[in-house]
């Protein structure tokens, strides 16, 4: 089982203050649930998980893994067959809670955050009238 790189305290401190989601670092409970891959086979363990709830934070845990010597994985709806969204002793920056959907209805075009999967874009539209709060500030952007 690898160790990963030992974070420190001072720099995940500095991540977690601007950070408005989550990070969940190994032994941690719920760890083990988020790492999960669609893949059952897929049995890896990241450094830390970083959960966006924004792009703010996505761009906060690229920076820190830069600053920390990290990979960076990226996990969408987590059903790459190879599992790689999660990459041992990495950064995964997690993407699964950014379910915004955005319908520009004259252009006829739809844009779909990095955690939205088929099941959920298709039973639950968005609908213009009604937007979800993350479509009403047009900096919250899509970064999916
Ligand atoms: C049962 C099943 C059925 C499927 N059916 C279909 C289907 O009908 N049609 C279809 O098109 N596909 C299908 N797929 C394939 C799957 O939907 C695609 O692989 C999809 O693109 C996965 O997206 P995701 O967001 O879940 O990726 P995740 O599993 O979250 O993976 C993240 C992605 O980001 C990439 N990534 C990770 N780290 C980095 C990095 N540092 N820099 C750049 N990229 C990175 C990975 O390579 C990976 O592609 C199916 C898969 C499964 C398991």
């Amino acid at each position: 089982m690898p160790t990963g790189p030992t974070l420190g305290a001072e720099q995940l401190a500095a991540l977690g203050a601007g950070f408005t989601g989550e990070l969940v670092e190994p032994g941690a409970s719920g760890y083990d649930t988020v790492r999960r891959v669609h893949n059952g086979m897929i049995d890896r363990r990241p450094a830390l998980i970083a959960r966006c709830r924004n792009a703010t934070d996505v761009a906060a845990a690229v920076k820190f893994a830069r600053a920390s010597g990290l990979e960076i994985s990226v996990r969408g709806g987590g059903h790459n067959v190879a599992g790689r969204a999660v990459i041992d002793d990495a950064l995964m920056v997690d993407l699964s809670l950014l379910k915004g959907i955005y319908v520009d209805p004259d252009a006829r075009t739809a844009r779909a955050q990095g955690g939205v999967l088929w099941a959920s874009s298709t039973a639950r539209p968005t609908r213009t009238a009604s937007p979800s709060p993350a479509a009403r500030s047009p900096r919250r952007a899509s970064p999916g």
